[in-house]
């Protein structure tokens, strides 16, 4: 059984752990640096990246978090992948290991939280690939810019990028785990080796 560790410090890491039980994954929720042992990807939910930082920082899981993702694959989802990000353009905690530009709270007061159908052609070898995907954001970054060979896996009509992935790293402005589709969460573990 392959085994996926949530980050769980902070935020919606529930809900991820949920659903990787219905794919037949068995989740494990990481807190320490030694529970990242024996995982073979890593799921960092949303929630509110300075606090995930900062408890990162005080549970010493920063360095051990970029170790773990030189090899392995991790997924961040809305504040998982503002921390995930090589830049912020502020002076908060991240990981540093995804060559994108995030720009937080990218969708002002009037949007704190919409949800948007988007067309993803990455997930075209799913079974409902011609449905689009209904995703969530609740005060949602946005990534500015793919640098390196990150890459665009989804944008909104005005073509702000909402999705990257970069080999195996994955980040989205949305959260999948909030819905009951779960294609984002298989294509995650497609890229798990
Ligand atoms: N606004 C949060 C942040 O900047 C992210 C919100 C979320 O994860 N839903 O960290």
């Amino acid at each position: 059984m392959m085994k996926i560790g949530v980050l769980a410090l902070q935020g919606d890491f529930a809900e991820h752990v949920n659903i990787l039980k219905r794919l037949k994954v068995e989740p494990v929720e990481v807190r320490l640096p030694q529970q990242l042992k024996d995982l073979q990807g890593l799921i960092i939910p949303g929630g509110e990246s300075t606090t995930i930082g900062k408890l990162a920082g005080d549970f010493g899981l920063l360095e051990p978090l970029r170790e773990f993702g030189r090899q392995h694959a991790i997924w961040g989802t809305c504040a998982g992948a503002i921390f995930l990000s090589k830049d912020v353009r502020r002076d908060q905690p991240i990981l540093g290991l995804m060559d994108i530009l995030v720009q937080r709270n990218a969708f002002g007061r009037q949007v704190d939280s919409f949800e948007a159908d988007l067309i993803i052609p990455e997930l075209k070898n799913s079974p409902r690939s011609e449905i689009p995907f209904h995703a969530i954001f609740i005060r949602a970054p946005i990534i500015e810019k793919v640098e390196a060979d990150a890459r665009v896996l989804a944008a909104l009509p005005d073509k702000r990028i909402v999705a990257a992935q970069q080999g195996h790293f994955l980040a989205t402005s949305f959260h999948p785990e909030l819905t009951n589709d779960t294609r984002f969460h298989e294509y995650f573990l497609s890229l798990v080796d």
